[in-house]
């Protein structure tokens, strides 16, 4: 069955969540600890310029899910993003878990940080994704009373689904933990994150052999990637391996969740509808 556009045999999503320092302290970043923000403030300081860098090389256009916090500490690099032609979603405020707000509380997060990135890149922002991929029925419901197009919270499918029931469905590109950077590479003693830190070529390995499988089942390889882990150098030099490995396919449809949006809009993918 052929369900991608052009007669692709399965599709590729590069996505990064730009957590930042809010990674490390969601709601408290007047915090003491230099050390614990730093590694944040590496993501957005060093990774996402090289991320940039690498994602011209190669022509490939990518999505950032950006905290609305991280925008206001440092909207250049939000900009700069936006700029070089990659999407833009919403990620939560402070990195603030849903499950753990009211849905009115929600609701505003989710307004207030909508409204702060759009003002930042002067465009609209429509795209979603919950912080550590927690997501509730109410925030479903408010996304799509805000009229935003996409999430990508949940792993119920490997293809893109709709997601709710009616009348708030919701178009769902889903994630993996297997295709998640964070569980490869986070590390902190205290709070006590992560174990071992992998290896570049065993990841590599790990991911490679999804996309093969995602290629054999006609799926969506959606990688979620941090710029504060996925852009230290051995790393950077494995995603690079990991594009070029991808590219020899040219069976791949490289989108953005406004490029599934698109397809969709259009009556050219038939998706599936589950409640989660
Ligand atoms: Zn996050």
């Amino acid at each position: 069955m052929t369900m991608w556009p052009d007669r692709k045999r399965f599709a590729v999503t590069l996505s990064f969540d730009l957590d930042a320092e809010t990674a490390w302290e969601s709601s408290s970043l007047d915090g003491r600890r230099l050390t614990l923000r730093s590694m944040g403030a590496y993501g957005r300081r060093v990774g996402v310029p090289r991320i940039l860098e690498l994602l011209a090389k190669y022509d490939v256009r990518a999505q950032f899910y950006i905290p609305a916090l991280i925008a206001e500490m440092d909207p250049n690099v939000v900009r700069a993003i936006a700029e070089a032609g990659h999407g833009i979603g919403c990620h939560g405020y402070f990195h603030e878990r849903v499950d753990e707000q009211t849905p009115e509380q929600n609701l505003r997060i989710l307004r207030d940080s909508k409204a702060v990135l759009e003002r930042t890149i002067g465009r609209e922002v429509n795209h979603y994704r919950a912080p550590v991929w927690e997501i509730t029925p109410d925030v479903i419901s408010s996304l799509v009373e805000l009229g935003f197009r996409t999430d990508s919270s949940l792993m119920g499918d490997d293809r893109p689904y709709l997601v709710g029931g009616e009348p708030g469905q919701l178009l769902e590109l889903p994630v993996s933990w297997a295709l998640d950077d964070w569980e490869q590479f986070a590390y902190s003693a205290e709070p006590a994150v992560g174990g071992v830190i992998e290896a570049p070529d065993k990841v590599l390995s790990l991911w490679t052999a999804e996309m093969e499988g995602m290629r054999a089942y006609g799926g969506h390889f959606i990688l979620t990637m941090h710029p504060q882990l996925i852009g230290r150098p051995s790393r950077l030099l494995m995603l690079e391996r990991l594009i070029q490995c991808i590219q020899q396919h040219d069976d791949a449809w490289w989108c953005t969740p406004d490029d599934v949006y698109e397809q969709v809009r259009k009556g050219a993918l038939d998706l599936p509808v589950h409640p989660y």
